[in-house]
């Protein structure tokens, strides 16, 4: 796998705040990555009932479409009251236009109508998964626990971060810099958010040999 890489992948997101982040985890690998919006290439209907079988429909559409290996990511925050919703429904809470601030409140609303009461136990959850062009398809699973706050705090981060609070923090993730949010430690130790857990694992068994920092 780590010969067929060779340096180039696409990233399989029209999301800007994904993207930001994968492209931060890759550059130390050497990795080159353009993005399916930067190819123009169309968003597949995630059709998937789990995170990683519509992380892999998006990773095998763009690596299809664009002829190089893509690398996926679908995530998303898992309330435990909510019978883990939204889930993988996490974007589609944002309506059309991507409103975090509607569906953040929405949360909130869905936790009062049903009567729950602090502690908001919730996690996010991100399935990366690499596939090569007509070829094999690899998923990689990572995941952060915590617990969910009202108001929102932060204006780092992107989505649903102002509301969640990690274990051990006393900051949301839209009040932690990105750097400590998504950063793999120097140490091999776990990183700290859903994604950088999920990259560790996809690093170790696609870029063991590539890193060039
Ligand atoms: P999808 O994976 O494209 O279906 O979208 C998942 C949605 O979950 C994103 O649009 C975000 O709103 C949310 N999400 C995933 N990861 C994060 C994160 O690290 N911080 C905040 N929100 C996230």
């Amino acid at each position: 796998m780590l010969a067929k890489l060779q340096g180039q992948l696409v990233i399989a997101t029209h999301n800007s705040g994904k993207l930001k982040e994968m492209r931060e985890l890759l550059t130390p690998y050497g990795v080159a990555a353009v993005s399916a919006s930067e190819l123009g290439l169309p968003e597949p209907d995630e059709t998937g009932a789990s995170f990683i079988e519509n992380a892999e429909i998006k990773a095998r559409a763009a690596a299809d479409q664009a002829n190089i290996p893509a690398l996926s990511d679908d995530s998303g925050l898992c309330v435990d009251a909510l019978d883990g919703a939204p889930g993988i429904s996490s974007a589609r809470w944002a309506g059309e236009s991507r409103d975090f601030e509607a569906a953040m409140e929405k949360i909130e609303t869905s936790l009062s109508a049903a009567g729950v009461t602090p502690p908001f136990n919730a996690h996010f959850a991100c399935a990366l998964a690499l596939a090569f062009p007509h070829g094999e398809v690899r998923s990689f699973e990572g995941k952060v626990f915590g617990e969910l706050v009202f108001p929102p705090r932060g204006t780092l981060g992107f989505g649903y971060d102002p509301i969640f609070l990690p274990n051990g923090f006393s900051r949301t993730f839209g009040e932690i810099a990105p750097q400590e949010k998504h950063g793999i430690p120097a140490d091999g130790s776990p990183g700290l958010s859903h994604r950088a857990r999920a990259f560790q694992i996809f690093a170790k068994a696609c870029l063991g040999g590539q890193l060039a920092r």
